[in-house]
């Protein structure tokens, strides 16, 4: 090896120097028109830490008006040097010049940006966050010409912006930016000159009861509607008065200052089915503005309502989500029927211990889900007489098993079925959840 080596350098020397001159690249900067210090540093912002991008284009600016001087022959747009007192070069007459690179946003615009996004953060509760700038279509290919330009030292606008921003957050407010699952994304639109604050979403898990009949599981809006309200909803916007969902929702939606939720849970029971045992749930608290929450708090508020009880809330994340939907869990349903004709024979209900049933798709949800025919098993069976015509049953069944169609038959399309067996029919059912068993 040559001297080279001694100094530091890897590759060929002479070669790499020819490649990228500085004094080159700058000069056709410079050529694009006037280009303010900012941009033409921008170009060489890979090079030396530690100094602005204003610093690295006065330099660069300050090298070449020293060449000029020197008698260095290039043609060059003077309204480059306009503020150098040169001794023998005649400058033009002196304009009003805005760079030809940024348009000046970065005297105005930009400052204003991130002011505005260093006062609305404030409003939020974080530790991570990443910073997004958005650029108008002429900055965006002007930024492509410079990193054209400079392809291996050259910096871009957005990176140059998200610097900034991120250094200004992460001094004052001890934060830290984080590329992977940041709490918080600041965009600065550039294109609609706002600022954009992005939070994301709370994960709450936990396990709900659904104390009463006439509520749904999550909120239904008026299909005519659609929300807004409307004389078919009563100007209420929602088919059923309140839902698990709302309840759960309340104190976690004040506490957050979140906008809405999304409500994820293990299956579902009907709107007429209560669930007396804990269904795990996720619920998805959008924008929230606070994250730190009080969950016991939160879990006691919910606990007043006499329509759902919460257990165990914890906060979990987006992953998990997928998990508790994917989730078989078996159950166990109380029935009480309510027959035609007075009941005979209950015991021959023993037959369907164990029994594997197929079941069509049930005429009541057709209308939204494929006419499929599924095999399921009724784990285990119990009951016993409360009236002539009423009895009570448990049924365990797997996962996925419509037990009002095990009881009424559904027309034939569930086989074999409760009423089929007894030989009578079904008038009315009222149904619980009473077990819920996950399975890992
Ligand atoms: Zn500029
Ligand atoms: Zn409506």
């Amino acid at each position: 090896m040559g001297g080279g080596d001694k100094l530091g350098f890897k590759g060929d020397i002479s070669k790499d120097f020819l490649n990228d001159k500085i004094f080159r690249t700058a000069t056709e900067i410079l050529n694009i028109g006037y280009v303010c210090n900012r941009c033409l540093g921008r170009a060489f912002g890979k090079l030396l830490h530690g100094i602005t991008n204003e610093r690295r284009g006065e330099i660069v600016r300050d090298f070449i008006a020293l060449s000029l001087e020197a008698g260095v022959k290039i043609d060059l747009r003077m309204e480059n040097f306009q503020d150098y007192n040169f001794r023998w070069i005649q400058k033009t007459s002196s304009e009003e010049k805005k760079c030809s690179i940024c348009d000046d946003i970065f005297l105005e615009i930009v400052p204003k940006l991130i002011d505005e996004a260093i006062k609305n953060v404030r409003r939020y509760e974080f530790r991570t966050f990443l910073v997004g700038t958005i650029l108008n279509k002429t900055l965006y290919e002007k930024d492509e010409l410079i990193l054209r330009t400079s392809p291996k030292y050259g910096e871009s606008i957005k990176d140059e912006i998200n610097r900034d921003v991120g250094k200004r957050l992460e001094g004052k407010y001890d934060r830290t930016v984080d590329h992977e699952d940041p709490q918080l994304v600041i965009i600065l639109d550039l294109k609609r000159l706002e600022v954009e604050i992005k939070p994301k979403s709370l994960f709450v898990y936990g396990g709900y009861k659904k104390l009463v009949r006439g509520i749904p599981q999550t909120t239904w809006h008026c299909r005519r509607c659609r929300g807004k309200g409307c004389r078919a909803c009563g100007w209420k916007g929602k088919m059923y008065r309140t839902s698990v969902q709302q309840i759960i929702e309340k104190p976690l939606l004040k506490m957050s200052k979140g906008g809405k939720s999304s409500f994820h849970g293990a299956g579902r029971e009907d709107v007429d089915v209560r669930c007396l045992d804990y269904r795990p749930f996720i619920i998805e608290i959008l924008n929230p503005r606070m994250r730190n929450l009080d969950l016991q708090k939160a879990l006691s508020e919910i606990n007043r309502s006499k329509f759902v009880e919460v257990n165990d809330l914890r906060f979990t994340d987006k992953d998990e989500v997928a998990s508790i939907k994917e989730a078989k869990v078996d159950k166990t349903y109380k029935v009480i029927v309510t027959f035609k004709r007075p009941l005979k024979q209950l015991d021959r209900l023993k037959v369907l211990n164990g029994a594997k049933i197929a079941q069509q798709t049930p005429l009541r949800v057709l209308s939204r889900r494929a006419d499929i025919l599924r095999e399921r098993k009724v784990n285990k069976i119990e009951f016993r007489r409360l009236t002539r015509f009423k009895a009570e049953i448990f049924i365990e069944c797997e996962a996925g098993t419509y037990v009002k169609e095990l009881v009424s038959g559904d027309g034939g399309r569930t086989k074999p079925n409760v009423a089929d067996v007894l030989e009578n029919d079904v008038k009315k059912i009222l149904l619980d959840v009473v077990k819920i068993s996950r399975k890992e």
